[in-house]
């Protein structure tokens, strides 16, 4: 039997379950988002509002291409005392850290980088083939909202677009909040920031650009389950219109990624690789 496609996303029958609804197939998450449309005007209408109320806040800065943007935002358009705050996960791309560099320097922001050591989430991922980006994500946000806490600063603005959920922020404990300040900012209207400032796209697979760690550990994944585990959310991304279906097919497709990246990875995480 042909394997049903989600008419709407980029899910099919390996990724996601698929019924067909009206004669045409969708995945779960698309039944859901039909069901329960966001509003996009009110979305917007409530970030502009909350940024209206934000003097000083913290963004965290990996370098990548979505931090940079937000970072901009925060900076010239909303006009924000901002402290740009990087987490060194001890993997990150040598790119993104000459990005953070010549970013922060090009808009004038101060750069913090605080040094984390995350070996041991990275070893666990490559070495149980699961993704590493969940508890990455939550190790840094955590770092992230101590280093709020401890400057006494109440909002911390990242570069999440809006894949899941209906708002543009999220109170973290601690009365800390997080704003996601790309929010159904679609990949052109970014890369329309990015052409204005001194960025360079580092060489690197699947969505990230300032990660060592996705490289190896999307091809290892793919190759055990044919699939990306960015899939969720990059189908979010055609989902909600935010990245046309030809590019988001191609950053799910299988990595190619660098080997003397990928043995520099194994080296330094003590892992011996297996061919
Ligand atoms: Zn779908």
């Amino acid at each position: 039997m042909k394997m049903l496609k989600c008419s709407l996303c980029i899910n099919d029958e390996k990724t996601a379950k698929i019924k067909i609804v009206d004669g045409r197939p969708l995945c779960k998450e698309c039944m859901n988002y039909l069901a329960h449309k966001p509003n996009k005007e009110k979305i917007k209408a409530e970030l502009e509002e909350l940024m209206s109320k934000v003097d000083k806040a913290i963004a965290a800065f990996s370098g990548g291409k979505d931090s940079t943007v937000a970072l901009y935002l925060a900076k010239e358009k909303y006009k924000v005392d901002v402290e740009a705050v990087m987490i060194d996960h001890g993997f990150m791309a040598k790119e993104a850290i000459e990005n953070a560099k010549r970013i922060t320097e090009h808009l004038d922001v101060p750069l913090t980088v605080l040094r984390y050591d995350y070996s041991n989430i990275f070893r666990g991922a490559l070495l149980k083939v699961k993704s590493p980006c969940k508890k990455c994500s939550s190790r840094t946000m955590g770092g992230l909202k101590e280093y709020a806490l401890k400057k006494g600063v109440k909002f911390i603005i990242t570069g999440h677009e809006l894949p899941f959920g209906h708002r543009p922020y999220k109170i973290i404990r601690g009365g800390i909040i997080q704003i996601r300040l790309l929010s159904l900012m679609s990949e052109k209207e970014r890369f329309k920031i990015l052409e204005k400032l001194p960025f360079k796209f580092p060489d690197l697979p699947g969505y990230t650009t300032n990660c060592l760690i996705i490289g190896p550990a999307l091809r290892q994944y793919y190759e055990k389950h044919g699939y990306s585990f960015e899939i969720r959310r990059i189908a979010a991304l055609v989902r909600y219109r935010l990245i046309n279906t030809e590019k988001a097919l191609k950053k799910v497709s299988k990595p190619e990624i660098s080997e003397e990246i990928e043995r520099e990875v194994y080296k330094r995480l003590g892992i011996e690789k297996k061919d």
